[in-house]
């Protein structure tokens, strides 16, 4: 039987709707969420990342500004920046869009964005708090997924989730928001990555797969039991002649085939991507009504 999808762009619609109405709410309270975009340099795919910040604030009503740098600025100057940025209350919420050039360190510029502001949720403090299960801002993408299960009706709650890799932005938060024993969350976890000998022998025992290895098609059906849930957070571009592009997107996941054996599945494009901007912007409203109760 085809599997149902689960379309990112409706459930990230429907968090957007939600968004905007509180967001209206708390102007009229005084409160005001506002975003703060640091963007260094003119890497296309990160410019058309920040312009679709922008949109999905603008959309939900909150004010936004992008800091535009050039790519050869120094580092003490981006540090300048976030600076000011953790010191002016209109900025609720501060992002600096990833990848940094490399004579910036990533690790000193996430590390001096005040945990209060961080609304990727990358600051080690907001790290620590995610694994003590305390409040803080969960990275976006990891809780994405878990909004895509839960609102699609797979509460992850006394489920095995297999997490296909581990990395600081994706598969180690999820790992530790559904690990979490919390709404939404009270998983079994496991994660595999390169040092599994045989990843299949994981992801057959799942009932939630989440693929997240930066590898075309590297899930396949044979990979993946009648059932499961399957969530594909890959996003590879894949040459393509016949494209104005010059290249497709494809996810970690066979599509065709597994959607053949999943319960449920995400597409790619128009699955897990459309929510991390909306967590963002979530996080963001968040970390407005927290910064408000510390006044
Ligand atoms: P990453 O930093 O490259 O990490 C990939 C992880 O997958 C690593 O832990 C790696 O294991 C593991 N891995 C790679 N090949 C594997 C294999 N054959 N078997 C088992 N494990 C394997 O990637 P990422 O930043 O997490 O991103 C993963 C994918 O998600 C990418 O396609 C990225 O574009 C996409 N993504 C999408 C969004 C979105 O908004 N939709 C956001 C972020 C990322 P080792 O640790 O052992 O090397």
């Amino acid at each position: 039987m085809a599997a149902k999808i689960i379309s990112g762009n409706e459930v990230a619609a429907e968090i957007r709707a939600e968004l905007k109405e509180r967001v209206a709410e708390l102007k009229e309270k005084g409160i005001f969420p506002g975003l703060g975009v640091v963007l260094v340099g003119e890497d296309p795919a990160s410019v058309s990342y920040v312009t679709s910040k922008a949109k999905g604030s603008q959309e939900i009503g909150m004010f936004e500004e992008t800091i535009r740098l050039p790519a050869d600025v120094a580092e003490d100057e981006v540090l300048k920046v976030i600076d000011n940025l953790n010191k002016d209350p209109k900025f609720t919420g501060i992002l600096v869009q990833l990848p940094l050039p490399e004579h910036i360190s990533v690790e000193k510029v996430i590390n001096y964005i005040s945990p209060e502001k961080d609304v990727d949720g990358f600051h080690p403090v907001n790290l620590g708090k995610l694994l003590r299960g305390e409040p803080c801002p969960l990275p976006c993408t990891p809780h994405g997924v878990q909004q895509l299960l839960v609102r699609s009706g797979n509460d992850p709650s006394g489920k095995h989730v297999v997490v296909c890799g581990r990395s600081n932005i994706v598969g180690k938060p999820l790992a530790a928001i559904l690990m979490q024993k919390a709404k939404g969350a009270n998983a079994v976890v496991t994660v595999v990555h390169t040092g599994a000998k045989d990843i299949s022998y994981y992801t057959k025992q799942a009932d939630i797969l989440v693929a997240a290895m930066g590898r075309p098609q590297a899930i396949t059906a044979d990979m993946v039991r009648e059932g499961t849930v399957v969530i594909d957070v890959g996003v590879n571009r894949i040459p393509d002649a016949s494209k104005k592009k010059g290249f497709r997107l494809a996810g970690d996941v066979d599509y065709g085939p597994v959607s053949e054996k999943a319960s449920f599945i995400t597409p790619v494009p128009g699955g897990v991507g459309p929510m991390t901007v909306t967590m963002l912007l979530y996080n963001t409203v968040e970390s407005a009504i927290r910064l408000s109760q510390q006044q």
